[in-house]
């Protein structure tokens, strides 16, 4: 019998379901939403395997949990796994109590940091949940997708018959990750995920996993580990031809923490790109201290139009206490070395870490507007099971919220030492507001848009911006 395995993102309000990023997707400046590519991959191995697979992504079309009750009992699956986030685990855990209710035998997976993290306590709370994958996903599921028993399958947490929680040894990360299938575009709604820039169809492509860093809210190296790893140019390449050729997919986001990390294997991607004549666009995250002209100008030529750095703060005490490796003043030359590439730069802040004051604000405030980055985003430090951060939050009592999963990147759910969750909040709405309304920005983001074809876009993205903003309370 063929098994049949459903794959989803359940019901809810629209997340990054993304262990590095769990934000609400509208808390940040540029909205912007990618198909599910993990669950995409674990699609074409359970394809492997010889199942046959439904994937749903419900919240970014606004999918319900009677829309979800529906397609299970039409497809009838055996096996049903689901990505989850710190923010909407009990929400996603009742589409495991619905779907139980029709298929008692069916086996519940999730998937996900926050997940992992606290899976002893998960599986207590959520009877309809039966496994929790720890560490990647990929082998783990083909074995279980393949019939192995659970007990025998590492990177599983599980209930035995008793109700006692059980941890499988560890999961060994994919190495090379070039043995991954690529994910099962063909099952994605394709026209659903657009560049935020001009609308037109926009996928991730996910070349490399890991970080090296060790930013104390970020759980990136504890899920991916501290080792960047690269999948091949040729393999990458194998996905971008086929989403231009098969889907008419142009725009893309390389997903990796640290996409400029090594410089060889970045210019022989992007030579590769420019020799195959593939006409992208393309946008990816980097590091102040991991970018240089060579690498800029390849980029450029290969399509790059936008950098994201995680400039984090302007504060040295505050970006060393948070552990991020960088010195604040190094955002300058980043900045700077995009520019002269024709490059824009999309800064990400964080706010609101333990030793945040009124003081330490202004300093961001000030350092943002010299550097005058093309987009930013203020995001408010959540703090993550697993993190450092979460620790200390833990520890000192920083919790403000009366219910800890809510708030996120625009409304704070912890207070600083000097300054409560409600002052943060406050700040960052009004910091926005003012950076945004500068006349100098909107005169440059306005012939940014019209140089591009953009500008109808750009004027709804802003208005859908403003009425966000003001709606924070
Ligand atoms: S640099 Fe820091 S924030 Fe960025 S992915 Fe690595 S650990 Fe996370």
């Amino acid at each position: 019998m063929t098994t049949r395995v459903f794959l989803m993102n359940p019901p809810s309000e629209l997340y990054r379901r993304d262990d590095r990023c769990q934000s609400k997707v509208d808390d940040q400046t540029v909205r912007v939403v990618f198909p599910p590519i993990e669950l995409g991959v674990l699609a074409s191995i359970a394809r492997e395997e010889g199942a046959e697979v439904a994937l749903k992504d419900y919240p970014t079309v606004g999918g319900t949990g009677e829309q979800f009750e529906r397609d299970i009992c039409s497809f009838r699956p055996d096996l049903i796994l689901l990505n989850t986030t710190a923010h909407t685990i009990a929400q996603d855990m009742e589409a495991f109590r619905i779907a139980r209710k029709h298929f008692p035998k069916v086996m519940t997976v999730a998937k996900g940091e926050a997940v992992a993290v606290q899976a002893e306590r998960i599986l207590r709370e959520f009877p309809h949940l039966d496994i929790v994958l720890d560490g990647e996903a990929e082998d783990t599921v083909r074995e279980l997708v393949a019939g192995r028993p659970r007990e025998s399958v590492a990177g599983v947490i599980w209930r035995d018959g008793d109700g006692r929680v059980v941890h499988n040894p560890e999961r060994p990360m994919v190495e090379p990750l070039d043995r991954l299938p690529l994910p099962a575009r063909d099952l994605f709604d394709n026209h659903l995920y657009v560049s935020p820039e001009n609308a037109q169809p926009i996928t991730a492509i996910y070349a490399q996993r890991g970080c090296p860093a060790k930013c104390i809210f970020c759980p990136a190296g504890s899920m991916f580990g501290y080792k960047v790893r690269e999948r091949s140019v040729g393999n990458v390449m194998r996905e971008l031809t086929e989403c231009v050729g098969k889907y008419g997919i142009r725009n893309f986001l390389f997903h990796g923490d640290t996409f400029t990390l090594h410089k060889k294997w970045l210019i022989d991607l992007c030579r590769a790109i420019v020799d195959a004549g593939l006409e992208i666009r393309w946008g990816c995250n980097s590091r102040v201290d991991t970018i240089d002209d060579e690498r800029a100008a390849w980029m450029r030529r290969a399509g790059c139009w936008v950098v994201a750095f995680g400039f984090e703060h302007a504060n040295q005490e505050i970006l060393d206490k948070m552990k991020k490796g960088q010195r604040a003043e190094r955002a300058f030359e980043a900045a700077a070395v995009c520019r002269r590439n024709g490059l824009k730069v999309h800064g990400f802040f964080v706010i609101g870490m333990p030793w945040e004051t009124r003081q330490t604000l202004e300093e961001i405030y000030r350092f943002v507007r010299r550097l005058n980055p093309d987009f930013f985003d203020f995001n408010i430090a959540y703090p993550l099971p697993g993190t450092e951060f979460y620790e200390i939050v833990e520890r000192d009592g920083l919790w403000e919220a009366p219910d800890p999963t809510k708030g996120g990147y625009a409304q704070a759910a912890v207070r600083t030492y000097a300054l409560s969750s409600a002052e943060l909040t406050a700040w960052r709405r009004q910091a926005l507001l003012r950076m945004y309304a500068r006349p100098s920005y909107i005169y440059r983001t306005l012939r940014h848009a019209a140089a591009t074809g953009n500008t109808s876009h750009y004027a709804r993205a802003a208005v859908r911006r403003l009425s966000s903003l003001l709606s924070i309370r």
